[in-house]
């Protein structure tokens, strides 16, 4: 297939244009590079299934030449990215996803919106089903990723309903793996940056909150399994492993063998209490469950932050 992938040059879609490319695929990235890098990509740039258009999704796409799907992964994804460009996540999540839809609609091709597990916000089940419709506050800091999501699904639906596109939605969990960038904010590169600069590891709150964390390769696999199926619904895509911030914070320091202390700072206003991916449904539809254990994906990701060190 000739893919169209919006916010490849990110941590995400780097990883999954590399994987769409070793499947035989052909890939069309497009990023305006504002959470996104280039260095994410450059290995790619001399493959000939793979080009790169620096454009903004918000505004109107054009592609050339024909399209057999669009994979919708553009946007910032990390607490303080978000929160630095509020507008800028709320466009791309909801004009963003329009006009990805449109070129769907126009190449009469398959469609794959990258949501989220922020999109149960704070929620009230553990772990969460795609059934349950979630605990959002949608005029918190947060509401600007949060709702942004929701609405691209609801458009995303909208779309399969009325014009009869073949949409599917992959609500991805908390993700980790080589190309975090070392000043993300979120907790993965976070605490390996701390502990391996020796500095204090940021516990928010007390760390009695709790997150389930996916290795990226696992992930991808899960996407692209989801891309090929019939499915036209939103799928989880996680890993159920559940810790809490606290204890993942000891694990950092183990596996670094750091000197860091931890030290605990305010918990930011509506982080969710809890989060785990009920995996049932891509188990069952299509046969996925995640490979990687955290240590092993762990131990990868740390090597690669020693060897890409950055002040
Ligand atoms: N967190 C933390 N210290 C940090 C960064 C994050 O304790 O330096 C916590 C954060 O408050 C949240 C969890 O780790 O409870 C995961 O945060 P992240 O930003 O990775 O993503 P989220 O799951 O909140 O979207």
């Amino acid at each position: 297939m000739r893919i169209l992938l919006t916010g490849g040059s990110g941590f995400l879609g780097s990883h999954l244009a590399e994987r769409l490319l070793a499947d035989g695929h052909q890939v069309v990235c497009m990023d305006n590079l504002i959470t996104g890098r280039v260095e994410n990509i450059d290995h790619l740039a001399s493959d000939k299934n793979f080009e790169f258009i620096k454009h903004d999704v918000s505004k109107y796409i054009v592609v050339k030449g024909q399209i057999d799907c669009v994979l919708h992964f553009a946007s910032p994804a990390s607490p303080i990215d978000y929160l630095e460009h509020p507008i800028k996540t709320l466009k791309v999540g909801s004009l963003g996803t329009h006009n990805a839809l449109g070129v769907a609609k126009a190449h009469g091709s398959r469609f794959l919106l990258a949501s989220t597990s922020e999109v149960y916000g704070d929620p009230l089940v553990n772990p969460q089903p795609e059934t349950y419709w979630g605990n959002v506050n949608p005029v918190g800091p947060r509401g600007c990723y949060d709702e942004a999501k929701r609405f691209g699904e609801a458009i995303t639906m909208a779309y399969h309903r009325t014009h009869g596109i073949d949409a599917k939605i992959v609500r991805i969990f908390n993700t980790y793996g080589e190309r975090m960038r070392h000043h993300d904010g979120r907790v993965v590169p976070n605490f390996i940056d701390q502990a391996l600069k020796g500095e204090p590891i940021t516990v928010y709150g007390d760390g009695s909150q709790t997150r389930s964390f996916c290795y990226v390769s696992d992930l991808v696999d899960g996407i692209v399994r989801l891309m090929m199926s019939d499915l036209n619904e939103p799928v989880n895509i996680g890993n159920p492993t559940e810790m809490n911030v606290l204890d993942f914070a000891k694990k950092i320091i183990e596996l670094t063998g750091s000197k860091s202390e931890i030290i605990f700072e305010d918990l930011p206003v509506n982080d969710p209490k809890v989060r785990r991916p009920d995996i049932t449904k891509a188990k069952a539809k299509f046969g996925w469950e995640p490979k990687v254990d955290l240590a092993e994906g762990l131990a990868r990701v740390i090597k690669w932050f020693k060897a890409n060190y950055k002040e």
